[in-house]
C-alpha cells in the first residue's frame, strides 16, 4: 500500500497535526504514535468437512489510560494489521471526544463471510475468543459489531468467554441482542447521534431545517435511519439519495417507504420511478442545506471540494472528506462536522450497554435516547467553545482539528496523571 494511503500513516499524520497546534509534549506526542499492544494470531477453525482451516487475526489496544479499550471486531477479506491500528487510533479519539471511559482498541479477521456457513461462522467467532480471550475483558478491552458483524456473532463471542470465565460476562463485549442483555437503542443511534449533531449545527447557522434541503450519499444502515430521521424529527426533504450504483434527485423531496420498497423489488434504489437519476458526484455538488456522506471514505477530495454548495456537511461515514479537502471547505465557509463527532452515537450507546451490564440495570428506550443526546451535544459544544478559544489566539482551526486537540489532549493528560511520562 503506497504511503499516502495506507491508513494508519494517515492516523499518524492527523495525530502530528494536532500535536503541533497544541504545542502538544514530546513524549506524550511519541507515545500516542503508536499501540499500546499489538496482537496478530493463526488460529485453526473446523470447517464444514470436519478439517480445520487456519485464520489470521488481530487485536490492537491502542491506548488504554482512560478506561478499557473499545472497538469492533471486523470480519473481511482485505483485513490487514495496519488497518486495525488506524481504526484502534480513531476509537481513542472517539471515546476521548465523547468523554465515556474508554480507551481505543480494534479487532479483525482476514475472511470471506460470504463462503462460510452459519455453523462456520459461529466456529470463527468461538475460536476468535478463545485465541483473544487473554487480551480481552470487561476491564480490560471490550469489543463490538463491525463490518461483516452482528449481534449475533456478539452473542457467540460473549458466550464463549462466559464460559472460559466459568461465569455470565454480559459486559466483555457490546452490540449483544437484547435477550443477552444488549442495549435499547442500539440500531439507530450512530444516525439519531448524528442528527442530535445536525440540530446544534443548525442553530449555530441559524438555519431552520423544517422545509430544509438534504442530499444522503449512502442507503446502508446510516443513510437509511437519517433519512428516516431528518423527516421526522425535523421536517426536513431529502432530494436526493445514492448507493454505490448510482443516485435520484427530486427538487420536491424523496419519499423513503417508495425508496425501502424500491430497494426491496430491485436490489438498488435505481429503480425509484419518479425522479432524475444522478451520479454520485452530481450528489455531492447539488445546491442543498445539508449534505450527509452516510456511505465510503474519500469523497469529497481536493477535486470537489470548491464544488460542495450545502452549508453543513454532517460526517456520518467514516472519512468521506479527505484532509486536503478540509481547508477547501473551511475557508468556503462549510460547516463540516467531523466523522468522530458525528458518528459517536454507536460507541456512545455501546458504553450505555456495558455500563448496564456493569450495573445488570436496565434503562428505557427513552432514557437512552436522552442521554445520547446529553452528551453528543456537549461533544459539540466543547468543539465550537475549542474553535473559538484558538480564534481568541488568532488561530484558524476547523473542528475536525478543534475535536482532535480535545480528544488528544484528554488522553494525554490522562498519561500524565497515571504517572506515565
Ligand atoms: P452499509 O454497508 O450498511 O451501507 C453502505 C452504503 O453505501 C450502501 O448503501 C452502499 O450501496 C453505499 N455505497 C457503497 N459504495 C458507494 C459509492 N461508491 N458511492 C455511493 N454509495 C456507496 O454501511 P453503514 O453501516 O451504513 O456505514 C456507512 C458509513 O458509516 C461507513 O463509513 C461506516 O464506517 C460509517 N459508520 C457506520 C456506523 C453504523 O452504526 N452503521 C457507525 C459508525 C460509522
Amino acid at each position: 500500500m503506497a504511503d499516502e494511503l495506507d491508513p494508519f500513516i494517515l492516523s499518524q499524520k492527523q495525530l502530528d497535526n494536532a500535536a503541533e497546534l497544541m504545542d502538544l509534549d514530546p513524549i506524550a506526542h511519541a507515545m500516542l504514535r503508536e499501540p499500546m499492544q499489538t496482537v496478530t494470531a493463526n488460529f485453526p477453525v473446523e470447517m464444514r468437512d470436519g478439517n480445520k482451516k487456519i485464520f489470521t487475526g488481530f487485536r490492537v489496544l491502542y491506548n488504554d489510560a482512560r478506561g478499557p479499550g473499545k472497538g469492533g471486531i471486523r470480519f473481511h477479506p482485505k483485513e490487514n494489521l495496519d488497518t486495525v491500528k488506524a481504526l484502534s487510533a480513531w476509537m481513542t479519539w472517539k471515546c476521548s471526544l465523547a468523554n465515556i471511559q474508554f480507551g481505543g482498541a480494534k479487532g479483525g479477521v482476514i475472511v470471506d463471510t460470504k463462503q462460510l456457513n452459519q455453523k462456520e461462522l459461529e466456529n470463527l467467532s468461538r475460536a476468535y475468543i478463545r485465541t483473544f480471550a487473554k487480551f480481552i475483558g470487561p476491564k480490560t478491552d471490550v469489543p463490538a459489531p463491525d463490518v461483516y458483524t452482528n449481534p449475533q456473532i456478539m452473542g457467540w463471542m460473549m458466550d464463549e468467554y462466559s464460559k472460559i470465565k466459568m461465569d455470565n460476562e454480559f459486559a466483555v463485549i457490546t452490540g449483544k441482542p437484547l435477550e443477552v442483555w444488549g442495549s435499547e437503542g442500539r440500531f439507530d443511534s450512530t444516525a439519531l447521534g448524528g442528527m442530535y449533531v445536525l440540530r446544534e449545527a443548525a442553530k449555530l447557522k441559524n438555519m431552520n431545517l423544517l422545509g430544509s434541503k438534504i442530499a444522503i450519499q449512502g442507503f446502508g444502515n446510516a443513510g437509511n435511519f437519517a433519512f428516516d430521521l431528518v423527516t421526522k424529527l425535523f421536517g426536513a426533504t431529502v432530494v436526493a439519495i445514492s448507493d454505490s450504483e448510482g443516485g435520484v434527485y427530486s427538487e420536491n423531496g424523496l419519499d423513503y417507504e417508495k425508496l425501502k420498497k424500491a430497494k426491496a423489488d430491485t436490489g438498488s434504489i435505481d429503480g425509484y420511478k419518479g425522479a432524475k437519476k444522478i451520479t454520485n458526484d452530481e450528489l455531492l455538488k447539488l445546491d442543498v442545506d445539508v449534505l450527509i456522506p452516510a456511505a465510503i471514505e474519500n469523497q469529497v477530495t481536493k477535486k470537489n471540494a470548491d464544488k460542495i454548495e450545502a452549508k453543513i456537511l454532517l460526517e456520518l461515514a467514516n472519512g468521506p472528506v479527505t484532509p486536503d479537502a478540509d481547508d477547501i471547505l473551511f475557508n468556503n465557509g462549510v460547516l463540516d462536522m467531523p466523522d468522530f463527532l458525528v458518528n459517536s452515537g454507536g460507541v456512545i450507546v455501546s458504553y450505555f450497554e456495558w455500563v448496564q451490564n456493569i450495573e445488570s440495570y436496565y434503562w428505557s428506550k427513552e432514557e437512552v435516547y436522552k442521554k445520547l443526546d446529553t452528551i453528543i451535544t456537549k461533544s459539540f459544544k466543547d468543539v465550537i467553545e475549542k474553535q473559538k478559544e484558538y480564534a481568541a489566539k488568532g488561530k484558524k482551526v476547523d473542528a475536525r482539528m478543534a475535536a482532535y486537540s480535545i480528544a488528544v489532549s484528554r488522553v494525554a493528560n490522562a498519561m500524565k496523571a497515571r504517572g506515565w511520562y
